[in-house]
Protein backbone atom coordinates (compact mmCIF):
# COMPACT_ATOMS: atom_id res chain seq x y z
CA UNK A 1 0.00 0.00 0.00
CA UNK A 2 1.51 3.56 -0.77
CA UNK A 3 1.86 5.50 2.47
CA UNK A 4 -0.69 8.27 3.90
CA UNK A 5 -0.04 11.15 4.23
CA UNK A 6 3.76 10.90 5.82
CA UNK A 7 5.24 14.06 4.82
CA UNK A 8 2.95 15.69 7.27
CA UNK A 9 4.07 16.70 10.81
CA UNK A 10 2.25 15.76 13.73
CA UNK A 11 0.73 19.04 14.80
CA UNK A 12 2.32 20.72 17.51
CA UNK A 13 -0.43 21.68 19.67
CA UNK A 14 -1.07 17.67 20.13
CA UNK A 15 2.75 17.23 20.41
CA UNK A 16 2.90 19.81 22.98
CA UNK A 17 -0.13 18.80 25.19
CA UNK A 18 0.64 14.89 24.72
CA UNK A 19 3.76 15.70 26.68
CA UNK A 20 2.10 18.34 29.40
CA UNK A 21 -0.25 15.50 29.98
CA UNK A 22 2.15 12.72 30.25
CA UNK A 23 4.82 14.92 32.15
CA UNK A 24 2.21 16.17 34.31
CA UNK A 25 3.13 19.55 33.41
CA UNK A 26 1.36 23.52 33.45
CA UNK A 27 -0.07 23.46 29.79
CA UNK A 28 0.70 27.14 28.86
CA UNK A 29 1.37 25.80 25.43
CA UNK A 30 -2.47 24.50 22.94
CA UNK A 31 -4.62 27.82 23.88
CA UNK A 32 -7.58 27.19 25.91
CA UNK A 33 -8.87 28.84 28.73
CA UNK A 34 -9.26 27.93 32.30
CA UNK A 35 -12.57 29.84 32.00
CA UNK A 36 -15.86 27.70 31.84
CA UNK A 37 -17.36 29.73 29.29
CA UNK A 38 -20.25 31.58 30.11
CA UNK A 39 -23.15 30.06 32.14
CA UNK A 40 -26.07 31.36 30.51
CA UNK A 41 -24.73 30.22 27.13
CA UNK A 42 -23.65 26.67 28.36
CA UNK A 43 -27.50 26.02 30.02
CA UNK A 44 -28.83 27.07 26.74
CA UNK A 45 -26.78 24.19 25.15
CA UNK A 46 -27.95 21.67 27.75
CA UNK A 47 -31.39 22.94 27.41
CA UNK A 48 -31.83 22.60 23.80
CA UNK A 49 -29.98 19.02 23.73
CA UNK A 50 -33.16 18.14 26.37
CA UNK A 51 -35.52 19.94 24.27
CA UNK A 52 -35.44 18.33 20.58
CA UNK A 53 -32.78 20.11 18.67
CA UNK A 54 -31.01 16.85 17.90
CA UNK A 55 -31.36 16.15 14.57
CA UNK A 56 -29.95 17.23 11.02
CA UNK A 57 -30.26 21.29 11.26
CA UNK A 58 -30.56 23.33 7.99
CA UNK A 59 -27.44 22.61 5.90
CA UNK A 60 -26.10 26.38 5.88
CA UNK A 61 -27.10 26.63 9.86
CA UNK A 62 -30.34 27.19 12.12
CA UNK A 63 -32.08 30.34 10.70
CA UNK A 64 -31.95 32.05 13.89
CA UNK A 65 -27.97 31.58 14.43
CA UNK A 66 -27.36 33.08 10.93
CA UNK A 67 -29.85 36.00 11.74
CA UNK A 68 -27.49 36.30 14.95
CA UNK A 69 -24.53 36.20 12.97
CA UNK A 70 -25.34 38.86 10.71
CA UNK A 71 -26.67 41.03 13.73
CA UNK A 72 -23.75 40.54 15.44
CA UNK A 73 -21.43 41.48 13.11
CA UNK A 74 -23.64 44.83 11.98
CA UNK A 75 -23.20 45.49 15.71
CA UNK A 76 -19.58 45.12 16.59
CA UNK A 77 -18.39 45.55 12.72
CA UNK A 78 -20.65 47.33 11.17
CA UNK A 79 -20.74 44.93 8.39
CA UNK A 80 -24.06 44.51 6.35
CA UNK A 81 -25.16 40.69 5.74
CA UNK A 82 -27.91 39.10 4.58
CA UNK A 83 -28.45 35.88 6.79
CA UNK A 84 -30.33 34.13 3.90
CA UNK A 85 -27.28 34.21 0.99
CA UNK A 86 -24.28 35.82 3.22
CA UNK A 87 -24.04 33.79 6.43
CA UNK A 88 -23.12 30.40 7.08
CA UNK A 89 -22.21 27.94 10.37
CA UNK A 90 -19.49 25.26 10.11
CA UNK A 91 -17.76 22.93 12.26
CA UNK A 92 -15.58 25.22 13.89
CA UNK A 93 -13.17 27.60 11.97
CA UNK A 94 -11.07 24.87 10.96
CA UNK A 95 -13.77 23.49 8.69
CA UNK A 96 -14.46 26.61 7.35
CA UNK A 97 -10.82 26.88 6.54
CA UNK A 98 -10.40 23.87 4.60
CA UNK A 99 -14.28 24.14 2.97
CA UNK A 100 -13.04 27.50 1.44
CA UNK A 101 -9.78 26.46 0.26
CA UNK A 102 -11.30 23.08 -1.29
CA UNK A 103 -13.96 25.55 -2.82
CA UNK A 104 -11.55 28.06 -4.37
CA UNK A 105 -8.36 26.91 -5.31
CA UNK A 106 -8.08 24.48 -8.44
CA UNK A 107 -4.54 22.68 -8.69
CA UNK A 108 -1.62 24.78 -9.58
CA UNK A 109 -3.30 28.13 -8.43
CA UNK A 110 -0.69 30.14 -6.17
CA UNK A 111 -2.16 31.01 -2.20
CA UNK A 112 -0.34 33.52 -0.52
CA UNK A 113 0.61 32.70 2.90
CA UNK A 114 2.15 35.01 5.79
CA UNK A 115 4.58 33.28 8.01
CA UNK A 116 4.29 32.92 11.27
CA UNK A 117 0.82 31.06 10.02
CA UNK A 118 -1.52 29.27 12.08
CA UNK A 119 -0.12 25.37 11.35
CA UNK A 120 -3.76 24.26 9.47
CA UNK A 121 -2.76 26.52 6.49
CA UNK A 122 -0.11 25.18 4.55
CA UNK A 123 -0.94 21.19 4.92
CA UNK A 124 -4.38 22.63 3.70
CA UNK A 125 -3.16 24.47 0.64
CA UNK A 126 -1.14 21.70 -0.74
CA UNK A 127 -3.78 18.89 -0.18
CA UNK A 128 -6.10 21.16 -2.31
CA UNK A 129 -3.28 21.56 -4.67
CA UNK A 130 -2.28 24.92 -4.09
CA UNK A 131 1.02 26.45 -4.62
CA UNK A 132 2.22 28.69 -1.45
CA UNK A 133 4.06 31.77 -2.08
CA UNK A 134 5.14 33.20 1.40
CA UNK A 135 5.40 36.45 2.79
CA UNK A 136 7.87 36.67 6.09
CA UNK A 137 6.20 39.46 8.46
CA UNK A 138 9.13 40.68 10.04
CA UNK A 139 9.65 40.91 14.13
CA UNK A 140 9.28 42.44 16.62
CA UNK A 141 6.06 44.43 14.79
CA UNK A 142 5.51 41.27 12.69
CA UNK A 143 4.34 44.34 9.37
CA UNK A 144 4.19 43.01 5.89
CA UNK A 145 6.17 45.09 3.22
CA UNK A 146 5.31 46.20 0.11
CA UNK A 147 8.64 44.73 -1.60
CA UNK A 148 7.46 41.35 0.15
CA UNK A 149 3.84 41.60 -1.29
CA UNK A 150 4.91 42.75 -4.84
CA UNK A 151 7.56 39.06 -4.64
CA UNK A 152 4.82 37.08 -3.38
CA UNK A 153 1.70 38.35 -5.71
CA UNK A 154 1.86 36.61 -9.74
CA UNK A 155 -1.28 36.45 -12.47
CA UNK A 156 -1.25 32.80 -11.03
CA UNK A 157 -2.54 33.80 -7.34
CA UNK A 158 -6.10 32.85 -6.54
CA UNK A 159 -6.29 33.60 -3.13
CA UNK A 160 -4.64 34.75 0.18
CA UNK A 161 -4.63 33.51 3.76
CA UNK A 162 -4.56 36.11 6.13
CA UNK A 163 -4.88 35.71 9.98
CA UNK A 164 -5.84 38.85 12.18
CA UNK A 165 -5.59 39.09 14.97
CA UNK A 166 -2.98 36.82 14.72
CA UNK A 167 -1.55 33.73 16.26
CA UNK A 168 0.80 33.31 17.42
CA UNK A 169 2.39 36.80 17.47
CA UNK A 170 -0.75 38.52 19.05
CA UNK A 171 -0.28 41.21 16.72
CA UNK A 172 -3.57 43.10 16.29
CA UNK A 173 -3.14 44.92 12.01
CA UNK A 174 -3.93 48.32 11.93
CA UNK A 175 -5.69 49.80 8.77
CA UNK A 176 -2.90 50.47 6.80
CA UNK A 177 -1.51 47.13 6.97
CA UNK A 178 -4.81 45.69 5.75
CA UNK A 179 -5.06 48.13 3.07
CA UNK A 180 -1.66 47.47 1.49
CA UNK A 181 -2.98 43.89 1.59
CA UNK A 182 -6.51 44.76 0.41
CA UNK A 183 -4.59 47.09 -2.77
CA UNK A 184 -2.83 43.18 -3.71
CA UNK A 185 -5.97 41.33 -3.45
CA UNK A 186 -7.66 43.73 -6.27
CA UNK A 187 -4.91 44.18 -8.76
CA UNK A 188 -4.51 40.77 -8.90
CA UNK A 189 -7.85 39.69 -8.28
CA UNK A 190 -7.47 37.54 -5.77
CA UNK A 191 -10.22 35.84 -2.85
CA UNK A 192 -9.03 36.65 0.86
CA UNK A 193 -9.68 34.03 3.14
CA UNK A 194 -9.50 36.17 6.47
CA UNK A 195 -9.32 33.94 9.81
CA UNK A 196 -10.45 36.49 12.62
CA UNK A 197 -11.53 33.91 14.74
CA UNK A 198 -9.32 36.16 17.30
CA UNK A 199 -11.78 39.04 16.29
CA UNK A 200 -12.92 40.07 20.13
CA UNK A 201 -9.73 39.35 21.73
CA UNK A 202 -8.31 42.30 21.10
CA UNK A 203 -6.87 44.84 24.07
CA UNK A 204 -5.42 48.39 25.22
CA UNK A 205 -8.87 49.41 23.53
CA UNK A 206 -7.65 48.58 19.78
CA UNK A 207 -11.03 47.81 17.28
CA UNK A 208 -10.97 45.10 15.38
CA UNK A 209 -11.02 45.94 11.34
CA UNK A 210 -12.76 43.33 9.57
CA UNK A 211 -10.97 42.82 5.65
CA UNK A 212 -14.96 42.54 4.19
CA UNK A 213 -15.20 46.34 4.63
CA UNK A 214 -12.18 47.34 3.23
CA UNK A 215 -12.94 49.20 -0.47
CA UNK A 216 -12.97 46.23 -3.25
CA UNK A 217 -13.36 43.51 -0.75
CA UNK A 218 -16.66 43.15 0.01
CA UNK A 219 -16.95 40.82 -3.01
CA UNK A 220 -13.53 38.59 -2.63
CA UNK A 221 -13.79 38.25 0.94
CA UNK A 222 -14.34 34.78 2.76
CA UNK A 223 -14.27 36.38 6.68
CA UNK A 224 -14.13 33.31 9.26
CA UNK A 225 -15.30 33.45 12.69
CA UNK A 226 -15.12 30.53 15.78
CA UNK A 227 -17.89 30.58 18.72
CA UNK A 228 -15.26 28.91 20.55
CA UNK A 229 -13.00 31.65 20.69
CA UNK A 230 -15.76 34.36 21.85
CA UNK A 231 -17.37 32.23 24.13
CA UNK A 232 -13.94 30.58 25.69
CA UNK A 233 -15.47 27.26 24.51
CA UNK A 234 -12.88 25.76 22.25
CA UNK A 235 -14.13 22.25 22.08
CA UNK A 236 -17.24 24.22 20.57
CA UNK A 237 -16.20 24.22 16.86
CA UNK A 238 -18.44 26.46 16.15
CA UNK A 239 -17.44 28.37 12.82
CA UNK A 240 -19.46 31.49 11.14
CA UNK A 241 -18.82 32.69 8.03
CA UNK A 242 -19.51 35.31 6.09
CA UNK A 243 -18.95 36.25 2.04
CA UNK A 244 -20.84 37.78 -0.54
CA UNK A 245 -23.74 35.89 -2.07
CA UNK A 246 -21.84 34.30 -5.36
CA UNK A 247 -18.34 33.12 -2.88
CA UNK A 248 -21.01 31.80 -0.31
CA UNK A 249 -22.44 29.56 -3.19
CA UNK A 250 -19.56 27.72 -4.12
CA UNK A 251 -18.44 27.56 0.24
CA UNK A 252 -21.83 25.91 0.77
CA UNK A 253 -21.07 22.87 -2.19
CA UNK A 254 -18.06 22.29 -0.04
CA UNK A 255 -19.52 22.61 3.28
CA UNK A 256 -22.65 19.83 2.13
CA UNK A 257 -19.94 17.15 1.74
CA UNK A 258 -17.75 17.74 4.32
CA UNK A 259 -19.79 17.71 7.27
CA UNK A 260 -23.31 18.76 5.61
CA UNK A 261 -24.11 20.59 9.15
CA UNK A 262 -23.06 21.45 13.02
CA UNK A 263 -24.36 20.21 16.16
CA UNK A 264 -28.05 21.90 16.50
CA UNK A 265 -27.92 22.40 20.45
CA UNK A 266 -24.84 24.51 19.93
CA UNK A 267 -26.04 26.32 17.44
CA UNK A 268 -28.92 27.73 19.58
CA UNK A 269 -26.16 27.81 22.20
CA UNK A 270 -24.25 30.29 20.31
CA UNK A 271 -27.19 32.61 18.38
CA UNK A 272 -28.37 33.48 22.24
CA UNK A 273 -24.54 33.98 22.99
CA UNK A 274 -23.81 36.38 20.15
CA UNK A 275 -27.08 38.41 20.62
CA UNK A 276 -25.61 39.20 24.41
CA UNK A 277 -25.12 42.82 25.62
CA UNK A 278 -21.83 44.50 24.69
CA UNK A 279 -21.01 44.19 28.29
CA UNK A 280 -19.87 40.88 28.12
CA UNK A 281 -17.47 41.20 25.13
CA UNK A 282 -16.31 44.06 26.79
CA UNK A 283 -15.95 41.94 29.97
CA UNK A 284 -14.80 39.30 28.65
CA UNK A 285 -11.67 41.41 26.98
CA UNK A 286 -10.66 42.95 30.22
CA UNK A 287 -10.47 40.01 32.16
CA UNK A 288 -8.26 38.22 29.44
CA UNK A 289 -6.26 42.07 29.42
CA UNK A 290 -5.73 41.51 32.82
CA UNK A 291 -4.60 37.85 32.21
CA UNK A 292 -1.83 38.73 29.84
CA UNK A 293 -0.74 41.34 31.96
CA UNK A 294 -0.39 39.40 34.90
CA UNK A 295 1.60 36.09 32.66
CA UNK A 296 3.47 39.22 30.83
CA UNK A 297 5.02 40.55 34.20
CA UNK A 298 5.55 37.50 35.55
CA UNK A 299 8.14 36.49 32.91
CA UNK A 300 9.85 39.52 32.30
CA UNK A 301 10.07 39.66 35.94
CA UNK A 302 11.83 36.12 36.00
CA UNK A 303 14.38 37.85 33.31
CA UNK A 304 12.33 36.53 29.72
CA UNK A 305 12.17 39.34 27.16
CA UNK A 306 7.98 39.50 26.48
CA UNK A 307 7.05 40.51 22.71
CA UNK A 308 4.05 42.35 23.77
CA UNK A 309 0.73 41.12 23.15
CA UNK A 310 -2.07 43.17 21.35
CA UNK A 311 -4.58 40.46 21.13
CA UNK A 312 -5.52 36.86 20.82
CA UNK A 313 -4.69 34.13 24.12
CA UNK A 314 -1.13 34.51 23.53
CA UNK A 315 2.12 35.85 24.39
CA UNK A 316 5.57 35.11 22.94
CA UNK A 317 9.28 35.66 24.28
CA UNK A 318 12.08 36.08 22.61
CA UNK A 319 15.13 33.68 23.32
CA UNK A 320 17.88 34.86 21.04
CA UNK A 321 19.91 36.48 24.03
CA UNK A 322 19.39 33.07 26.26
CA UNK A 323 22.45 30.06 26.41
CA UNK A 324 20.05 27.40 24.03
CA UNK A 325 20.10 26.23 20.44
CA UNK A 326 16.42 27.34 19.39
CA UNK A 327 12.76 27.41 20.35
CA UNK A 328 12.39 23.61 19.75
CA UNK A 329 15.13 22.88 22.75
CA UNK A 330 14.07 25.62 25.18
CA UNK A 331 10.47 24.02 24.88
CA UNK A 332 11.39 20.71 25.40
CA UNK A 333 13.36 21.62 28.08
CA UNK A 334 10.77 23.36 29.85
CA UNK A 335 8.47 21.01 29.70
CA UNK A 336 10.52 17.62 30.16
CA UNK A 337 12.99 19.73 33.15
CA UNK A 338 10.51 22.38 34.60
CA UNK A 339 6.92 20.99 33.95
CA UNK A 340 5.47 23.75 31.81
CA UNK A 341 4.03 23.11 28.13
CA UNK A 342 4.72 25.66 25.55
CA UNK A 343 5.12 26.55 22.13
CA UNK A 344 7.83 27.08 19.89
CA UNK A 345 7.03 29.57 16.73
CA UNK A 346 9.47 27.81 14.56
CA UNK A 347 6.29 25.78 14.14
CA UNK A 348 4.40 28.25 12.08
CA UNK A 349 6.75 28.27 9.53
CA UNK A 350 8.05 25.94 6.27
CA UNK A 351 11.00 28.22 5.03
CA UNK A 352 13.28 30.89 6.61
CA UNK A 353 12.38 29.71 9.74
CA UNK A 354 12.66 32.10 12.77
CA UNK A 355 13.84 30.17 16.02
CA UNK A 356 14.10 32.50 18.97
CA UNK A 357 10.83 33.11 20.20
CA UNK A 358 8.36 30.73 22.06
CA UNK A 359 4.84 31.28 22.73
CA UNK A 360 2.66 31.16 26.22
CA UNK A 361 -1.34 31.00 26.97
CA UNK A 362 -2.02 33.33 29.09
CA UNK A 363 -5.74 32.75 29.14
CA UNK A 364 -5.29 30.99 32.62
CA UNK A 365 -6.72 31.46 35.95
CA UNK A 366 -3.84 33.30 38.45
CA UNK A 367 -3.48 29.68 40.30
CA UNK A 368 -2.09 27.98 36.75
CA UNK A 369 -0.28 31.01 35.92
CA UNK A 370 1.42 31.13 39.34
CA UNK A 371 2.29 27.23 39.58
CA UNK A 372 3.97 28.03 35.97
CA UNK A 373 5.82 31.19 36.96
CA UNK A 374 7.42 29.51 39.97
CA UNK A 375 8.51 26.53 37.75
CA UNK A 376 9.81 28.99 34.92
CA UNK A 377 11.38 31.02 38.12
CA UNK A 378 14.07 27.90 38.33
CA UNK A 379 14.47 27.57 34.35
CA UNK A 380 15.61 31.35 33.97
N1 LIG B 1 -7.49 29.71 13.19
C1 LIG B 1 -6.72 30.19 14.16
C2 LIG B 1 -5.76 31.30 13.88
C3 LIG B 1 -6.79 29.65 15.44
O1 LIG B 1 -6.00 30.12 16.41
C4 LIG B 1 -7.70 28.60 15.69
C5 LIG B 1 -7.87 27.95 17.03
N2 LIG B 1 -6.81 27.99 17.83
C6 LIG B 1 -8.50 28.12 14.65
C7 LIG B 1 -8.36 28.70 13.40
C8 LIG B 1 -9.45 27.00 14.83
O2 LIG B 1 -10.71 27.39 15.27
P1 LIG B 1 -11.84 26.32 15.57
O3 LIG B 1 -11.51 25.69 16.89
O4 LIG B 1 -13.13 27.08 15.59
O5 LIG B 1 -11.80 25.31 14.48
N1 LIG C 1 -5.83 27.41 18.21
C1 LIG C 1 -5.23 26.82 19.37
C2 LIG C 1 -3.82 27.32 19.53
O1 LIG C 1 -3.33 28.01 18.70
C3 LIG C 1 -5.20 25.32 19.27
C4 LIG C 1 -5.93 24.71 18.18
C5 LIG C 1 -5.58 23.28 18.00
O2 LIG C 1 -5.37 22.58 18.96
N2 LIG C 1 -5.50 22.86 16.78
O3 LIG C 1 -3.19 26.99 20.49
Amino acid sequence: MNPILTDLPTTIFDVMSGLARELNAVNLGQGFPDDPGPEDVRRKAADAVLNGYNQYPPMMGLPELRQAIAAHYRRFQGTDLDPATEVMVTSGATEALAGALMAIINPGDEVVLFQPMYDAYLPLVRRAGGVPKFVNLNPPSWTMTREALEQAFTPRTRAVLFNNPHNPCGVVYERAQLELLAEFCVKYDAIAICDEVWEHLLFDGRQHVSMINLPGMRERTVKIGSAGKIFSLTGWKVGLVAAAAPVMKGLAKAHQFITFTTPPNLQVAVAHGLMKDDSYFIDMRTGFQRSRDRLSKGLTDIGFKVIPSQGTYFVAIDISGLEINDDVEFSQKLVREFGVATIPISAFYAQDVHRHAVRFCFAKNDATQDKALERLHKAA
